[in-house]
């Protein structure tokens, strides 16, 4: 299945695990990088998909989640950075991603996830120096 992706966004090889999202724009600080698409999924149903290997669910309340595994747009490879350029803001059931800072042409898009139906236990590898070792913030 050829993935749809939002414009502006390559999906590549990622320093950090797997393949991630990467820019092929300038994207201007507080600009809205794109929105999560997903298939929209009860949070129930969301817990029970958690145990794969690969999460790509994302919240968008507490009773609905979007799963980008289908029919995603290139934003559920969005990595987690504990020193990310870019944030996640839910505006009226829509998951938005905004620049937090200027970001080039061929750089790796990132968030910090904070919290995620990860594992506590589960390590970052981000390799920022100012990495707090864990994905979730505990
Ligand atoms: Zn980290």
């Amino acid at each position: 299945m050829k993935l749809k992706l939002a414009p502006g966004l390559s999906i590549r090889k990622s320093p950090i695990e797997g393949r991630g999202c990467f820019s092929e724009a300038h994207f201007k600080g507080g600009r809205k990088i794109a929105e999560y698409a997903g298939e929209k999924i009860k949070n129930a149903e969301a817990n029970r998909r958690a145990n794969r290997r690969k999460l790509r669910i994302c919240a968008i309340n507490e009773r609905w989640s979007l799963d980008g595994s289908r029919g995603g747009n290139g934003t559920h490879y969005i990595n987690h950075s504990c020193a990310p350029n870019a944030y996640m803001k839910t505006i009226y059931g829509h998951v938005l991603f905004f620049a937090l800072r200027d970001i080039q042409p061929g750089e790796e898009i990132t968030i910090d996830y904070e919290d995620t139906l990860h594992p506590d236990s589960k390590r970052c590898s981000c390799g920022v120096a100012s990495c707090r070792g864990t994905i979730n913030r505990v």
